[in-house]
């Protein structure tokens, strides 16, 4: 199996102050400071809290991350950011096509693909998101929703060794409602989505993809979900609010 760096990343969503983004962000940094020597850490505020929070991050080896971004480059598109625009705020990671987007705000397979490839061709590592809803989960279909969702969004994004995407697997059934997947449910969904990166990229970079899960983690299940070979990590919304949760969850290995 390939060695995939793990990556613990909060969302903080439509939450914090750039004043409470900072302090938050300052004590997670102070809570991980051995747990960033083996574990990849993201922190992604909103837009207006960027560059408080990267003060805050600031030297630590903890990364700063924005949760959604435009594919142009600029332009009349009023109330969006583009890829330059958070690159000097110092973000390195973005996530793009969150369920709450996809589910609030329509965005399609077809704008994910070209946030994706705008992000990559920025310099950026996008998080990309994907996951079955339960309707989707209880028809059986979680495996094709799953399959669209990597094929268009990934769709002639290239893969560079040294900036490969991530997926975060994030069923939506278990986002924020406090049902986590089992770790084997998790698991499957993971296997499955390796196997389908598998054909868009080939085994060997397939094995370096970095697949984070999403949905109601938890210092509680996070030992768990790691354990699975598949996990390389998590995407935490709710439990990431409040810094000395995040930094459990950072902590898992320690
Ligand atoms: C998320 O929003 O990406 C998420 C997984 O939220 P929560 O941890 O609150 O379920």
């Amino acid at each position: 199996m390939a060695d995939r760096r793990p990556l613990i990343a909060a969302n903080w969503k439509m939450h914090k102050t750039p004043d409470e983004a900072f302090r938050d962000a300052s004590s997670i940094v102070e809570m991980t400071q051995q747990a960033v020597k083996t574990v990849d850490i993201l922190i992604a505020p909103s837009f207006v809290c960027l560059e408080r929070t990267a003060k805050a991050l600031s030297g630590s080896g903890v990364a700063l991350g924005s949760q959604n971004m435009h594919w142009e480059a600029y332009g009349a598109y009023t109330g969006e950011v583009s890829a330059s625009m958070i690159l000097a705020c110092g973000c390195t990671f973005v996530i793009l096509g969150h369920s709450e987007r996809r589910q609030y705000f329509g965005e399609t397979d077809k704008g994910v693909n070209l946030k994706t490839l705008a992000a990559v061709e920025a310099g950026l590592v996008p998080v990309v998101c994907v996951g079955e809803s339960l309707k989707e989960r209880e028809k059986g279909e979680t495996f094709n929703v799953l399959d669209r969702q990597v094929q268009e969004g990934l769709k002639n994004v290239p893969f560079k060794p040294d900036r490969l995407p991530v997926l975060a697997y994030e069923p939506i059934w278990a986002i924020g409602t406090g049902l986590t997947a089992t770790p084997e449910q998790a698991q499957q969904a993971h296997e499955h989505i390796r196997a389908g990166l598998e054909q868009i990229c080939g085994k060997t970079l397939a094995n370096s993809v970095r697949i984070l899960y999403g949905g109601s983690v938890k210092p509680a299940n996070i030992g768990q979900l790691m354990q699975m070979p598949d996990i390389d990590g998590a995407l935490v919304g709710g439990a990431s609010l409040e810094p000395a949760d995040f930094a459990s969850l950072a902590n898992f290995g320690q």
